[in-house]
């Protein structure tokens, strides 16, 4: 092992996540990851006293080498004896290699092998920033953590450019670690490789072999879309070796923190608490408040009912708003003590339940406020021009009365999962009852079948989302088999619109929506046994041409009144056939009588499921493989009562039966083999 100058110690890792509580010592402390690094570019974090950063529990700060290289200048760090003692500052202190900022002038630069030449604002003189330039100005700052200087490129780079810049970062990174020499300060090399998985994977295998005490994941948060950020930060973080701390540079608000920690990141830095301070935003437990809003004029509230920061303790939103109004400075310092607060005390709160072994329930909780406006005083809705429209097609959006988003179908007013949000319902009605999680654990070394589940109406994408999800906390956890989910849909207008709101519908914000709305596939970078395939058009005529045939069926159309020839004995006896002799289990959300026997006609035996929101009683069907095997049924069959509830039942055929032929149907259900067993 490369020894490291930080002692490292990893605490704890999330179960169902990538999440990770570690430990480790600088110079001047011990620190406790997850943590947010506050930015003190100016060696100041704006507007705030080091005293409060203390209080606050901050413990690195950020330094920028570019502008302190600038100014004040090294020579003045090593006249006053560093940093710390230069800002009263004990804690440790990190510093960027001031190659972003360098970067970020695209017009006063030039580069080459030797380094970055660039123009100084302040006199006009060329400057060049070399490696050893870089790390000469780090030991002067006296950092705890100086970082190499890399070449940043923007993420949406092409192949070629990312390329080049991958090679200059490796040779960078060993000048890097030469100039560092002996000093006792760490060093954390940076990986690049924009978007592309390979470039990642041959910049961190060339970094990991040299001795850095850390590993920053560079190239991100310039412009990618947060899907794709997030799934090239958790491809990058898991080439990183276990033994080092992880950063993510330049991320984020509290949401990406918190997805960037869920996929393996220790450290993080980003100017957005003392930013948006600056403007009158704060975050807070009741979501994202700007203060400028006139609500808050003759608001005595406390900022957030549940921080304990000295703002919270003393002023009001009503104060808080008109120092914002009037733009005096204290405001500003008030309302980014309060921030910083904030961002700590959630990095305290992910740690513990890592810790404690919670962390994917703080997880779901947090991710779903932490992206809310002010809960208590919603804005109104925005001007017409700038609203995204709530309508596609034939969908819209439709908020319940409880405040979660559903999609409704406009022709036939039929509302997916009206009474409970949508993933939620995904998760207990398929996800759960099917025993997922269970099917796809495998025991160590073996190799199996991929699971394939068919999505009979994709919709809005939540049952197979549900499914991913669950996927992904299985397989994050221990060895899984492959899972290939079919999702089934002729019309694509409702996943679209749901994604184009995913604001409303959170469980969208993956990878693997946007790739089947744009390729008709999707295969997780992640985790290379889970993929996903469109198969498009009408369920009935398209099911021949599916890739494979299923385990598991999540049968979820618009009911019969909008769909009927969707939910026929006809058509459940093609599905039955198409079934062949497998052992399947397929649930759905009905528990109508006439489809329950169409189930029936076709061969299937028919279990209770679980009720929802909505309904007392859910629906599953087994093919006979899946009922009688060697186990039995897990599921409660329905019975003799049942047999007897139906003879009186008024709907008691199938709408498609013709009556001359009801003697006969009904003498096919009551010999059905389900009420013959036992
Ligand atoms: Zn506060």
């Amino acid at each position: 092992m490369i020894p490291s100058r930080l002692n490292f110690r990893l605490e704890a890792v999330a179960t169902g996540s990538r999440a990770r509580a570690a430990t480790f010592r600088t110079l001047h402390n011990e620190v406790r990851t997850p943590l947010f690094m506050p930015v003190g570019t100016q060696a100041t974090v704006k507007a705030q006293l080091t005293r409060t950063l203390e209080d606050a529990g901050s413990q690195i700060l950020l330094a920028n080498t570019y502008h302190l290289l600038l100014r004040p200048g090294p020579e003045v760090f090593r006249h006053i004896g560093g940093i710390h003692n230069f800002m009263s500052w004990d804690r440790s202190v990190l510093t960027d290699s001031g190659g972003f900022q360098i970067f970020s002038l695209p017009h006063s630069r030039s580069m080459s092998e030797a380094g970055a030449a660039f123009q100084s604002y302040l006199d006009g003189r060329t400057i060049l920033l070399s490696p050893e330039l870089s790390i000469e100005t780090q030991k002067a700052i006296g950092s705890d953590i100086m970082m190499a200087l890399d070449q940043c490129i923007p993420s949406t780079a092409d192949e070629a450019a990312a390329r080049a810049a991958l090679g200059i970062t490796q040779r960078w990174a060993a000048r890097s670690l030469a100039a560092r020499g002996d000093s006792p300060q760490s060093m954390f090399a940076i990986v690049q490789g924009a978007l592309f998985p390979d470039l990642r994977r041959e910049s961190a295998a060339g970094l990991c072999e040299m001795p850095f005490d850390g590993f920053a994941i560079g190239g991100l948060a310039v412009g990618e879309s947060k899907s794709e950020r997030e799934d090239m930060c958790e491809f990058t973080a898991q080439l990183l070796p276990a033994d080092r701390p992880r950063y993510l540079m330049g991320v984020g608000t509290p949401l990406d923190i918190l997805e960037a920690v869920h996929r393996g990141v220790d450290m993080f830095d980003c100017i957005m608490p003392t930013q948006l301070a600056q403007r009158g935003a704060a975050f807070t437990s009741r979501g994202f408040l700007q203060l400028r809003r006139g609500v808050y004029k003759f608001s005595q509230e406390k900022l957030d009912p549940e921080c304990a920061c000295p703002t919270c303790a003393r002023y009001s939103r009503a104060y808080l708003h008109h120092l914002t109004k009037t733009g005096e400075t204290l405001g500003w310092q008030l309302i980014g003590k309060h921030n910083i607060h904030f961002y700590h005390r959630l990095m305290r709160e992910i740690r513990q339940s890592i810790l404690e072994d919670r962390f994917m329930e703080l997880y779901r909780e947090k991710r779903a406020f932490l992206h809310e406006p002010d809960a208590d005083n919603p804005s109104r809705p925005q001007k017409p021009k700038r609203k995204k429209s709530l309508a596609l097609g034939a969908y819209e959006v439709h908020t319940a009365p409880e405040g979660f988003a559903s999609i409704r179908h406009i022709p036939s007013g039929e509302i997916m999962h009206s009474r409970t949000p949508p993933i939620e319902e995904a998760r207990g009605l398929y996800v759960e009852q099917s025993n997922l999680a269970e099917r796809l654990r495998l025991a160590p070394d073996t190799i199996a079948e991929p699971l394939v589940i068919w999505d009979v109406g994709l919709g809005a994408g939540a049952n197979a989302m549900a499914a991913i999800e669950a996927y992904e906390a299985e397989a994050a956890a221990g060895p899984v088999r492959p899972l290939h989910i079919i999702s089934f849909e002729n019309d694509l207008d409702s996943l679209r619109l749901a994604v184009r709101h995913s604001d409303k519908f959170l469980y969208l914000r993956h990878g693997g929506p946007a790739g089947i709305l744009s390729d008709g596939a999707w295969q997780s970078r992640t985790f290379p046994g889970l993929s996903w395939t469109l198969v498009q058009g009408d369920f009935l005529a398209t099911m021949a041409a599916a890739p494979a045939p299923p385990d598991l069926i999540f049968y979820d159309m618009f009911s019969s009144k909008t769909s009927a020839e969707q939910w026929t004995a006809v058509a459940f006896h093609r599905l039955f056939h198409a079934c062949a002799s497998r052992s399947v289990e397929l649930f759905t959300y009905t528990c109508s009588t006439s489809i329950r026997v169409a189930l029936l006609a076709a061969g299937f035996f028919v279990a209770k499921g679980r009720s929802t929101g909505e309904k007392l009683e859910t629906t599953i069907a087994l093919t006979p493989a899946a009922c009688l095997a060697d186990k039995g049924c897990r599921h409660e069959l329905l019975a003799a009562d049942w047999l007897a509830k139906w003879h009186r039942s008024g709907a008691k055929f199938p709408a498609e039966i013709h009556v001359d032929e009801h003697p006969s149907f009904e003498q096919r259900i009551r010999e059905h083999r389900q009420f013959q067993v036992r």
